[in-house]
């Protein structure tokens, strides 16, 4: 037996062999990874990095991969998919605790059903709560910094600790985790304010419909590709480079947001990648701005 399956064993830890990112990512791409692990606890988190280091095995950490493109060649790192990472309770002081694993969905309409307010912006966030962290994402006007309030995470030797307020250095699209992309985090809290349940239920449903009016959820995508340049809309700068609907095999600029790359199909993490190229390309011919890569890459260049 290889010392990652008796690692793996003796901590109870479930994983799968040769699991495609294509299964691991919602833009549905990307070839094959070694090993995928799926830890319940921080305990057997830690105990994972610590592993991983001693063996100079690097980690990946994914929540629910819905910012990720994945190489075609697949990715040789292993992959801790946090999803098992659970856990959702609000407090005596109305302090909301999440595990990192837990998807915004699920958060959000807990809350909303428990008369809180405050994660009605990201009910349709496809992620988990740990990657909205890392992510600082946001919609409608809402975002992680307004109401994250502790993050727990565990350092490159799996130690635990935690950050609270200013210590996230949050910014548009960026953390202090960002900075750390070693460190995982496994459990966050946050404040919400009391609010009536129909009210904010009602909010969800109106964000919901604006959103599937405006995106193209009916492909597999990894939401906007771009952040926002200062100032102006990367859809807007991407239509005005005439590039609305053009297409590299399967990877195609949304016709109905073109903030959006699509896979129609068969689409490749290449196909992807040109097609980055190329609207960064004319969007910078066009407009003299330059789009900056909001999905990130993971595997084998
Ligand atoms: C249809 C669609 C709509 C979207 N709409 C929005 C939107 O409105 N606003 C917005 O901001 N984003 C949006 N996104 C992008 C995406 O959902 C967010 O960025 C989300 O926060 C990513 O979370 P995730 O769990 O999927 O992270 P992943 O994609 O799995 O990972 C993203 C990054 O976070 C890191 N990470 C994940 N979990 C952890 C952890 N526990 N500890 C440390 N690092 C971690 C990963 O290593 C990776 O670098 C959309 C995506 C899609 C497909």
């Amino acid at each position: 037996m290889e010392p990652i399956q008796n690692f793996l064993s003796a901590h109870q830890i479930s994983f799968k062999d040769g699991c495609m990112l294509s299964e691991l990512t919602t833009f549905k791409i990307g070839g094959r990874s070694e090993l995928v692990l799926y830890p319940e606890t921080a305990e057997q988190c830690s105990a994972l990095i610590r592993f991983a280091r001693e063996q100079n095995q690097r980690l990946i950490f994914l929540g629910n991969g819905s910012n990720i493109l994945g190489s075609d060649h697949g990715c040789q790192e292993w992959i801790l998919k946090t999803e098992r990472l659970a856990g959702l309770s609000i407090d005596e002081n109305d302090i909301l605790k999440v595990g990192a694993g837990v998807r915004l969905v699920k958060a959000s309409s807990f809350t909303a059903k428990n008369g809180f307010s405050g994660l009605e912006f990201a009910y349709g966030i496809p992620g988990t709560v740990g990657g909205a962290v890392f992510m600082n994402a946001g919609a409608y006007g809402g975002s992680m910094d307004q109401v994250v309030l502790k993050t727990h995470y565990l350092d490159e030797e799996g130690a635990p600790h935690v950050i609270e307020g200013p210590a996230h250095q949050f910014a548009y699209r960026n953390s202090f985790f960002m900075q750390h992309p070693s460190y995982l985090i496994t459990a966050v809290e946050m404040r919400l304010e009391k609010g009536n349940m129909q009210e904010i239920l009602k909010r969800i449903e109106e964000l919901q419909r604006r959103r599937k009016e405006k995106q193209p959820l009916e492909y597999p995508s990894a939401g906007s590709v771009f952040k926002r340049p200062a100032g102006n809309y990367a859809g807007k700068l991407i239509e005005e480079a005439g590039l609305r609907g053009y297409r590299i095999g399967d990877a195609q600029v949304s016709e109905k947001h073109c903030g959006f790359i699509i896979n129609r199909g068969r689409a490749t993490s290449r196909d992807v990648r040109l097609l980055i190229a190329h609207v960064q390309q004319q969007v910078k011919k066009k407009s003299g701005i330059e789009l900056e890569c909001e999905v990130r890459f993971i595997g084998a260049e």
